[in-house]
């Protein structure tokens, strides 16, 4: 028979490793084996010893166990045979975190908008929330990037018990209810039913006298401020990740992550389209008849445009390389400026003069457009009275 191989050593962990440590170690190594990703037979065998190795030291009694007697303390965890994954494997919700970031799943926000599936270690450390923050933000910030102070509502570790919720010179204590086991076994014979001491919430200890700041959970509310830095090139839905900005963890856990998820308000000149940005000019019908130069607002200040003879309205002009930088880093989005000819209003006498001599000397051929419709619209008539005749 081969020799076992270390759980440390499989775990790629060290001995002193913490169980925040031991657990993404795991996820790490599990992810690259699992069956579902990597069919060869090595994988498969790699991710039994992986979670033979997890089962053990992620739990506290089996570690030191372990720790102290090696794989003959923790042999009696499993039964005849050794470890067998689908018996004896207790951690098929970690599992479906690692599938579900596989597979795409529901991403970073499933574990904190779900919010319920805190998970606590018998020591009673646990890892702090993960926290979404919601921030609006104007264009110009979206464009440019900007830093900006927030203050954002966390629950952190209560500082006068450092989360251990006990009253300053006192200790958790074992719990009476289990004998500090955190579970309590009833019936008897073969059927015996195990399960978590309601007293002690399956932890195992006890608070006699409660902190008075936190009342005993640990934890405080607190609002923390944060300067977050807004990379250039963000829209509506963008998440930035702060790591170990989260809540803070309980009992020497690590801090959770902050999401900020950035809503860009509209704006009134530009409208957004990815990294384009659309915008509609006012032009005068003279400009667009004779042709002529005018100005278009980009991120970097007015450029000017040729507008040639006869531009219709609603006709749309591209500026390359004039919109929104991409927040990956590589270019600009484009500009797409809509021509609208807008009526003159306010006519002074003289004005009003000169579009008159105009209008006497336009012709047909000035206006097809009018000349064409006034031509279908006859074809209508001289159709209708057809129809109307042969009735
Ligand atoms: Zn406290
Ligand atoms: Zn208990």
């Amino acid at each position: 028979m081969p020799t076992k191989r270390d759980y440390y050593e499989v775990l790629g962990v060290s001995r002193n490793a913490s169980a925040d440590d031991i657990k993404k170690s795991y996820r790490k190594l599990a992810m690259q084996c699992h069956p579902d990703r990597n069919a060869s037979p090595e994988a498969t065998e790699k991710f039994k010893e992986l979670s033979e190795a997890y089962e053990v030291l992620s739990d506290d009694t089996k570690r030191q166990r372990y720790d102290q007697f090696g794989h003959e303390g923790v042999k009696s965890a499993f039964g005849p045979g050794g470890f067998d994954f689908s018996r004896d494997f207790t951690h098929q919700a970690d599992l479906q975190d690692i599938l579900g970031s596989l597979f795409g799943g529901e991403g970073p926000f499933a574990e904190f908008m779900g919010g319920g599936s805190r998970r606590r270690s018998r020591s009673g450390v646990q890892r702090g929330d993960d926290l979404r923050f919601d921030i609006e933000i104007d264009l110009e910030e979206a464009i440019f990037g900007s830093e900006k102070e927030i203050e954002i509502p966390v629950t952190d570790e209560c500082e006068a018990c450092h989360g251990s919720g006990a009253a300053a010179g006192s200790n958790r204590e074992p719990c009476r209810q289990c004998g500090g086991r955190g579970f309590i076994v009833s019936g008897g014979g073969f059927l015996q039913i195990r399960q978590g001491c309601p007293v002690c919430n399956g932890e195992g200890t006890m608070i006699r006298h409660p902190c008075g700041k936190c009342g005993g959970s640990g934890r405080v509310r607190a609002r923390r401020r944060l300067n977050l830095r807004i990379p250039p090139g963000v829209e509506t839905g963008s998440r930035l990740r702060l790591a170990g900005k989260g809540g803070g963890g309980g009992r020497g856990g690590a801090a959770g992550d902050l999401y900020v998820v950035i809503h860009v308000r509209e704006h009134e000149l530009f409208e957004r389209q990815g990294d384009d940005l659309i915008c509609s000019i006012p032009v005068s019908p003279v400009a667009a008849t004779l042709g002529g130069e005018i100005e278009i607002p980009t991120p970097d200040g007015f450029a000017k445009i040729k507008l040639p003879p006869g531009t219709p309205n609603g006709k749309v002009f591209r500026l390359r390389d004039k919109g929104v930088p991409s927040l990956e880093g590589h270019g600009h989005g484009d500009i797409h400026v809509r021509i609208v000819l807008e009526v003159p209003a306010r006519l002074s006498g003289k004005q009003r003069k000169i579009l008159e001599e105009f209008a006497a000397a336009a012709e047909a051929s000035n206006f097809p457009d009018a000349a064409h419709t006034r031509k279908i619209s006859e074809a209508f008539f001289a159709r209708r009275d057809f129809v109307r005749k042969g009735k």
